[in-house]
């Protein structure tokens, strides 16, 4: 699953086949802080962008009712993309945070995830003294790494 390719390479379409994610200055940085405050559970935002560049990154407020192991995003944060969309921009990220797991998708954040055109970003904080940060595709229960810069 983490080896980089589909499994299903006629599922998807060539737009799909974004590789490279780059974040804003400051955004990598902001996310791992966001996971540090939010510790032990799990945080959420999202990252309004263009193409394949994080633009503006927005906090968001986990609802799950069980939040030290899954995430769900509040519809105040989802309802945010109506305003960049005005102004071009699209749903490029969702992030969360894995306070003490991987930074890789769990089965539920696989089976969970409803934006295929978004790069699924998870932070790790596993080991506290190095927080780990990494981005993936996820359509129809398919995950391929998305390099970010
Ligand atoms: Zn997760």
């Amino acid at each position: 699953m983490a080896d980089g390719r589909w499994l299903m390479a006629d599922s998807f379409s060539p737009r799909m086949t974004v590789e490279h994610f780059t974040l804003a200055p400051g955004m990598a940085a902001e996310i791992i802080a966001h996971t540090r405050a939010g510790y032990p559970e799990e945080v959420c935002g999202i990252i309004a962008g263009r193409h394949d560049v994080g633009v503006a990154l927005y906090r968001g407020r986990n609802v799950s009712p069980a939040p030290r192991v899954a995430y769900e995003l509040d519809v105040e944060t989802l309802a945010r993309q109506i305003a960049f969309e005005d102004e071009g921009l699209t749903l490029a990220a969702i992030y969360h945070s894995h306070p003490a797991g991987p930074e890789t998708p769990s089965p539920a954040d696989v089976a969970k995830a409803f934006y295929p055109e978004s790069v699924h970003i998870i932070c790790s904080l596993a080991d506290p003294r190095r927080s780990r940060l990494r981005g993936f595709r996820i359509v129809n229960g398919q995950v391929q790494e998305v390099g970010l810069g």
